[in-house]
Parts: structure tokens; C-alpha cells; sequence
């Protein structure tokens, strides 16, 4: 696969779009510069992979939109060696944004086609997270507790089970909300049973779906 000037040129573009929008995180700025889009998307037309939009992948589903991926990291306040656990791997894209960013990730996706091809691609590219074919509903118990929890696909509450497997202190960022729209909250566990909650706007993500696919 080929990273061109004209892929950085665009990627340098989009990301100062993205900072036009209001993210800050000059850290999270500087790893969506670094990847590669086009290396994740099925078709890498220029026009589509550096454009502030979410693009259709394998299986009825979408790589999110850039500006989308930067704000649920930038909520996540990623350190360097947090342990990371995203529901939805998806393409992956966000998987390798939260590697750059110096987290240990671990990632669960429901569709088999998907979770095989980021299982061969990801290391390809010289990426290595922890991936899980299965129902990110039920996250991962035996590798818990996680510093961060992401789910970036809508679900119609933040699961319980997730919250029990952050630590204290930790943060769960999820889109909640129905199929039309969800609102951002960022979910603060400050003990073993409270939390503290907030939003941050809304936003549209393909449905968090039950159990796994085996198509
Ligand atoms: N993070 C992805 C975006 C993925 S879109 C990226 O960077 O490309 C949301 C993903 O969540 C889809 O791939 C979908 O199949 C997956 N998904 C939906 N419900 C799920 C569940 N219960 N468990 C795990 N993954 C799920």
C-alpha cells in the first residue's frame, strides 16, 4: 500500500479541518495525521478516504467519520499504556488511532468477515491489538479491568457490564441513544457503584447490535 505526498497533503487538510471544528488534543491531531485512511477503506479513491466523512466497509458498515473518531478519543483522555477496550473494531482505523495515542487495545467486533480481515491486516501494517470475534455487549470479563471503554457503534444505554469492567476512575465513551440519533456521554466510574455522567452532543452511528453474525 501506498502513502503518497498527495495522501499526506490531503491528511494534513483534513485534520486542520478537523481542529477548525473544535478538537484540541494536539496529540489525538497528530495520529489522525499520521494514519494512513485510505489504507482501511475498500475503495481508497482519494476523494472518499480525506474527507471529513464515515464510509461504507465490508458487511453493511462504516469506518466513522475523522472529525467523529478525533472527539470520542479526545473524551477518552488516553495515556500512554492505558488499557483500552473498543467495542466495534470495524475497519480498525480506531483501534490504530488509540495505538499511536500509546494504548494497550483490545477490540471486539460481531462480524466475522470483518474481525478476519483486521486480524490479518492490522499486523500487516505493523499494528498488533488484542482482537475478539463476539458480542461486545458482554465485553471482555477476563481481561478486565480496563482504564477506557469505547463503543463506537449506537447503543440504546451504556451496558452495565461494561462499567463493572472499568476501573475506578476510568472512562466509558458511548453514543446512546435510538437508531436516528445518540448523544455523546462520557461515563466516569468514581467508585465500585457510582458514576458520574456527560454529554457532549449528538451524533449518528450504525446500530450496537445483539449476539454475534455469522454471515
Ligand atoms: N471503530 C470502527 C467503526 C465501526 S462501526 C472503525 O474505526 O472503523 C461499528 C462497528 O460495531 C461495526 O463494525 C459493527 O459490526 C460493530 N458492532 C455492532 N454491534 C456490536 C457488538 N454487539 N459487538 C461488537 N461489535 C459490534
Amino acid at each position: 500500500m501506498i502513502d503518497s505526498y498527495k495522501h499526506k497533503g490531503l491528511r494534513k487538510k483534513l485534520v486542520e479541518g478537523i481542529r477548525d471544528k473544535g478538537i484540541q488534543d494536539e496529540n489525538v491531531l497528530k495520529a489522525i495525521e499520521k494514519l494512513p485512511r485510505h489504507f482501511f477503506m475498500d475503495s481508497s479513491f482519494l476523494e472518499f478516504a480525506y474527507q471529513d466523512k464515515p464510509f461504507p466497509i465490508a458487511s453493511g458498515q462504516t469506518i466513522s467519520q475523522p472529525y467523529t473518531v478525533a472527539f470520542q478519543t479526545e473524551l477518552l483522555k488516553i495515556k500512554k499504556g492505558d488499557k483500552v477496550l473498543e467495542i466495534g473494531t470495524g475497519s480498525g482505523y480506531q483501534a490504530c488511532i488509540l495505538i499511536e495515542l500509546g494504548a494497550k487495545v483490545f477490540s471486539i467486533e460481531r462480524q466475522k468477515k470483518l474481525y478476519q480481515k483486521s486480524k490479518i491486516f492490522l499486523p500487516s501494517i505493523g499494528y498488533n491489538p488484542k482482537l475478539f470475534y463476539g458480542d461486545g455487549y458482554k465485553g471482555l470479563p477476563a481481561f478486565a479491568p480496563f482504564d477506557k471503554i469505547l463503543i463506537t457503534a449506537a447503543a440504546p444505554f451504556a451496558p452495565k457490564n461494561l462499567i463493572e469492567q472499568l476501573k475506578i476512575g476510568g472512562i466509558l465513551v458511548a453514543p446512546v441513544g435510538n437508531s436516528d440519533f445518540q448523544v455523546m456521554k462520557s461515563i466516569v466510574k468514581t467508585s465500585e457503584n457510582t458514576t458520574e455522567e456527560y454529554e457532549h452532543g449528538t451524533f449518528r452511528f450504525v446500530p450496537l447490535l445483539k449476539d454475534k453474525a455469522d454471515d
